[in-house]
């Protein structure tokens, strides 16, 4: 990977997980970073079911190893409190020690029918609650093949991307929508220009464009994460599927590390 912002390699677990077993996932990480100890030049991020972000908080404290795997929820209200049943505010994942937050998964503008503003108000809770938005944006298909790509792109970051967001608070995950969970991946040269044309858009708005973080995420696994992590504005990746297994996911974290 060329220099650039330190890489993020974040797992997002969506609706899978039960405490125990988790745990020994977990577990099975930390060896892995323990073997690799001193070393470890990305962060490294697990996005839990909220139901684990409390048992994952202790068992991670117990391992010592807090500040070397990061926790972040996978989706947060855009108010701090109210009546929103079987909803979950950012200041309450901050308080249950997450340290990311995603928003914007494709999974939520789908099943949710989320639109850019109120991936944009997410973001802005997260913000106010000291969390780090993950901002996910991406094209279906129909939209690529139309070749919707990079105006679909544009569109989302500027409907979903506060004006506050600096490269300390926000994180940006293209994740095109047809790759998410399918094992397709776009060409290597696809990811390039998606993430160029991504960093020249942040450019236009914010001055420290250059150090935020653009993940890519979809089908990444450990037989492709070399090539996509070592793309020019690639910074990292989040990764649905291959993160639920330490053996899955940690190959795909080296390839950055
Ligand atoms: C995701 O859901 O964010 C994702 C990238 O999933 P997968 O890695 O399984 O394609």
């Amino acid at each position: 990977m060329p220099k650039g912002p330190r890489p993020l390699i974040a797992g997002n677990w969506k609706m899978n997980g039960l405490a125990k077993p988790a745990m020994r996932e977990v577990t099975a990480l930390a060896k892995h970073l323990d073997k690799a100890a001193g070393k470890q030049a990305f962060d490294l991020l697990i996005c839990p079911p909220a139901t684990l972000i409390a048992p994952l908080r202790a068992g991670i404290a117990k391992l010592g190893l807090t500040r070397r795997i990061r926790l972040g929820g996978q989706d947060c209200h855009a108010s701090a409190s109210g009546a929103h049943t079987g909803d979950i505010a950012a200041p309450m994942l901050k308080d249950a020690g997450c340290a990311y937050a995603i928003v914007g998964h494709s999974e939520r503008r789908t099943d949710h029918g989320e639109s850019d503003a109120a991936v944009h108000a997410k973001a802005e809770a997260a913000h106010a609650a000291g969390l780090i938005a993950i901002i996910c944006i991406g094209e279906t298909r129909a939209e690529r093949d139309a070749g919707q790509t990079l105006r679909i792109l544009t569109r989302q970051l500027k409907g979903s991307v506060p004006a506050a967001a600096t490269a300390r608070n926000t994180v940006i995950a293209y994740e095109p929508v047809w790759a998410i969970g399918t094992g397709l991946t776009p060409t290597a040269a696809d990811v390039a220009k998606a993430h160029a044309h991504i960093r020249k858009r942040l450019a236009a708005r914010f001055k420290d464009a250059a150090g935020f973080r653009i993940l890519y995420g979809g089908s990444v696994k450990g037989s492709n994460a070399a090539e996509l992590m070592a793309l020019a504005n690639v910074d990292g990746a989040l990764v649905g599927g291959a993160s639920l297994k330490a053996t899955d996911f940690w190959p795909i974290a080296l390839a950055v590390g």
